[in-house]
């Protein structure tokens, strides 16, 4: 029986026992969970969280709102994996967790079945309506109604929800992927790989300009680059927020994007969608017409960085003027995908650039998917002790590979007035080459 198809079976008592079983209670990952080393409670540990999901699949407890609240109190950082000898499987044991506590609907509450239900279900399935509400949004950011609802404080007249948002906002672009990539573009010189580009949900909203740099980055080092149109959401926020089936939907849809067969890699420049992305062929192991797809899928999937360093990427030549960059891990970079040594590489082959290691570089920022939306207080005390460590490298630059790292440390910037700019390490990259005239100046807007 395939336990994902029914909503009447439970994700936790379906589960592989061996993976639950996995955990021998060591306690090794404790210091490094954000959540319990801010609490000091083993029920905001992995280990506690471990035992509780146990003890629902032997049907010692039930299914309770407190058990709901705790898997949404875990930040899902994996900085438990890293740390844990025995492997234990937190990707899947955590996404498992919160889809039962969805199932059960033991977190139900009219407000947030009503911001599940548009932002999950309608906005973020739909690519076409997502592009036009962030048309939407652009318009207000650009059109002065923002400043005007700023100064004017007229935030306290939204909903407490929309208000806690609105200084979180990210600026839309002007310009989308699709209108900033060709839908196939070929290299200068001769062609030494065929790659797809994932352009992103939010990405492609927000920060097109480091898909385009992507791409030239890719250029430079001879891939041809296919670039589908209109991609869906990946369905990594599903994933991770216990919509497990529309996840494995919103999978179907990605890959039948593109043509994987012929293509050498599928690129990915955001970190939690790469952590996602990659899992594609356990998400659909037993759906008999994507299983295969699937899994040649998650072989080919890179992050820009690993694919650059595994193809030994064309280091820059033209000096450029002197910069000094500290690199944030975005979670789901070197936990979710243990990718720490590739970004650091890029950003040190740049000529002029001074790499100064950050303090506690691996631990979470806060941003976590929605974590800053739904556990705003907890995401602040993690923001407020990275920008702590940010400040104390000195650097004029934070590096970061994730949409949501990004926005994040740029909210904290912007509030705690810390004078930083935060960059994709493939954009920093992109502006190098282009000193180097190996890819041309564009603006994203
Ligand atoms: S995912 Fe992060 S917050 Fe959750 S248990 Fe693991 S280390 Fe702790
Ligand atoms: S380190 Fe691994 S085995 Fe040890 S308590 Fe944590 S999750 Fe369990």
């Amino acid at each position: 029986m395939d336990p994902l198809k029914t909503k009447n079976v439970s994700y936790l008592k379906n589960l592989d026992y061996s993976v639950l079983q996995q955990c021998m209670h060591c306690g090794m990952c404790l210091p490094d969970c954000p959540t319990y080393v801010l609490t000091g409670r083993e029920k905001n540990s992995p280990r506690g969280r471990i035992a509780l999901m146990r003890s629902i699949a032997d049907e010692e407890l039930d299914v309770t709102k407190a058990f709901g609240e705790e898997m949404y109190f875990c930040l899902g950082c994996l900085a438990c994996t890293t740390a844990c000898p025995a492997g234990v499987d937190y990707t899947h044991l955590f996404e498992m967790a919160r889809a039962e506590a969805e199932r059960t609907g033991v977190l139900r509450k009219p407000k947030r079945n009503f911001v599940r239900w548009i932002s999950l279900r309608v906005v973020f399935t739909r690519p076409r309506l997502l592009h036009l509400a962030g048309r939407l949004l652009r318009v207000y950011e650009v059109t002065g109604l923002q400043s005007v609802v700023r100064k004017w404080k007229l935030t306290r007249l939204l909903p407490s929800a929309l208000r806690e948002l609105e200084p979180m906002t990210p600026t839309v672009r002007r310009y989308s992927s699709r209108q900033l990539i060709a839908p196939v573009e070929r290299p200068a010189a001769e062609k030494r790989y065929r790659v797809g580009l994932l352009t992103g949900c939010v990405q492609d909203l927000v920060f097109s300009d480091i898909n385009r740099d992507t791409a030239d980055v890719l250029l430079a080092n001879n891939c041809e680059i296919v670039t589908p149109r209109w991609q869906p959401c990946c369905g990594s926020l599903h994933g991770h927020n216990g919509e497990w089936e529309l996840a494995r939907e919103l999978a179907r849809r990605t890959i039948d994007q593109f043509d994987v067969e012929t293509l050498d890699a599928i690129i990915t420049n955001a970190a939690g969608c790469g952590s996602h992305l990659k899992h594609y062929d356990r998400l659909l192991e037993d759906d008999p017409a994507y299983a295969g797809k699937a899994k040649q899928w998650s072989e080919k999937l890179r992050d820009i960085s690993e694919w650059l360093v595994e193809i030994g990427f064309r280091r820059p030549e033209a000096e450029s003027d002197p910069q000094t960059v500290t690199y944030h891990e975005a979670c789901h970079l070197c936990h979710g995908q243990q990718i720490r040594r590739q970004p650091r590489q890029l950003l040190k082959s740049i000529p002029g650039l001074e790499l100064r290691e950050l303090g506690e570089a691996t631990w979470c920022c806060g941003s976590a998917g929605v974590y800053n939306i739904t556990q705003p207080d907890t995401a602040r005390e993690l923001l407020k002790r990275k920008l702590a460590h940010v400040v104390e490298t000195g650097a004029d630059v934070v590096a970061t590979a994730n949409p949501g790292c990004i926005i994040q440390l740029q909210t904290g910037a912007r509030s705690d007035q810390v004078k930083i700019r935060v960059e994709h390490p493939v954009s920093l990259l992109a502006r190098a080459y282009r000193a180097d005239s190996l890819v041309s100046s564009r603006d994203g807007g």
